[in-house]
């Protein structure tokens, strides 16, 4: 029986792997007609800052609102648009559809700036800074209404190339955030010479962290080599008012997370936005 229940254990497996393979190939295949058809949508989470309480930033998150597969979040086409090359076209929709958003709020007197996340190939390409100043030309915006959150890893990838492109944003006025910091691999030496404003604390160094344990030294360690270099420092995935009043205490500047505000439509964002930059000091005490 065992032999037979270990048959069986690899037919599912087997099946299971298929039916993923599909649903990868259909969501490759669907991207184009997604990207036309404006099938995205996005959601804009917002950023705070600690010592004042209101909200410094918003950052934009795409979903996929998919016709057969439904809502679909973005770590699982991300990664199928940068492999099938269809990344670049879907970057520059998303990056339409902020800066679009942008103005539109700054028409109806919310005035938030956006970050956007960019992927490794986008840091490949050239024509991107271009591209971004010809979109915020177009809604009459400037370089410092936008914020670029690209990966630490994404900034290693054929670093030479993606570094002249950060270099070339950031003189030209965007600030430029690296995400997902701690996860890669970049050497503490090289963080010195990166052209970036503003380190992200990745999620999973906050996650479970009490005060005095070996996890608040490290961060408390990230947050002070940060600021050495005039960084800022954001945390991001702060879901209790226990991490809050820690990130406060290790120095963090600003915080972003569950606590705060999960990722929200535009619409939803304008009114939470009204009520807490009203009540922003209320926030914070
Ligand atoms: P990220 O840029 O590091 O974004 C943070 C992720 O953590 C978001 O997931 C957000 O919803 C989630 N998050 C925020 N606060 C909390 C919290 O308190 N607790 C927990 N458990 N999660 C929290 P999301 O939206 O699913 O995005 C996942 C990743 O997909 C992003 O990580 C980013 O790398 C990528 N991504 C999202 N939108 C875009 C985009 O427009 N373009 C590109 N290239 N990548 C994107
Ligand atoms: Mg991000
Ligand atoms: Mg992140
Ligand atoms: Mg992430």
């Amino acid at each position: 029986t065992d032999a037979r229940e270990s048959m069986r254990e690899i037919e599912f497996y087997q099946h299971g792997r298929d039916e993923n393979h599909l649903r990868q190939l259909s969501i490759v295949a669907d991207l184009k007609r997604a990207v036309d058809e404006n099938q995205f949508v996005m959601h804009y989470q917002p950023k705070i800052c600690m010592a004042s309480g209101t909200v410094s930033s918003v950052e934009a998150l795409v979903r996929w609102i998919h016709p057969i597969h439904g809502f679909m979040p973005p770590d699982e086409f991300i990664g199928l648009a940068e492999k099938s090359g269809n990344i670049s076209m879907l970057s520059n929709w998303i990056l339409q559809a902020v800066i679009s958003q942008i103005a539109l709020w700054r028409a109806a007197g919310v005035t938030v700036k956006s970050a956007v996340n960019l992927s490794a190939m986008d840091l490949q390409d050239d024509g991107l800074p271009n591209r971004i100043e010809g979109y915020l030309a177009k809604y009459g915006l400037v370089s410092t209404d936008l914020i670029i959150e690209v990966t630490e890893s994404a900034m290693m990838r054929d670093a030479d190339k993606a570094l002249t492109i950060l270099h070339r944003l950031r003189d030209s006025g965007f600030s430029v955030s690296i995400d997902d910091f701690g996860t890669g691999y970049s050497s503490l030496a090289k963080l010195r010479e990166l052209p970036i404003d503003e380190l992200k604390i990745d999620r999973s160094f906050i996650i479970d962290i009490k005060p005095d344990t070996t996890e608040a030294l490290i961060v408390k360690a990230i947050i002070d080599l940060g600021h050495s270099m005039n960084m800022s420092i954001t945390t991001e995935g702060i879901e209790t008012r226990e991490e809050w009043d820690l990130l406060n205490e290790l120095g963090s500047n600003t915080i972003q997370g569950y606590y705060i505000s999960r990722p929200l439509l535009a619409d939803d964002f304008t009114a939470w936005w009204l009520e807490h930059q009203i009540n922003g000091k209320n926030l914070a005490a």
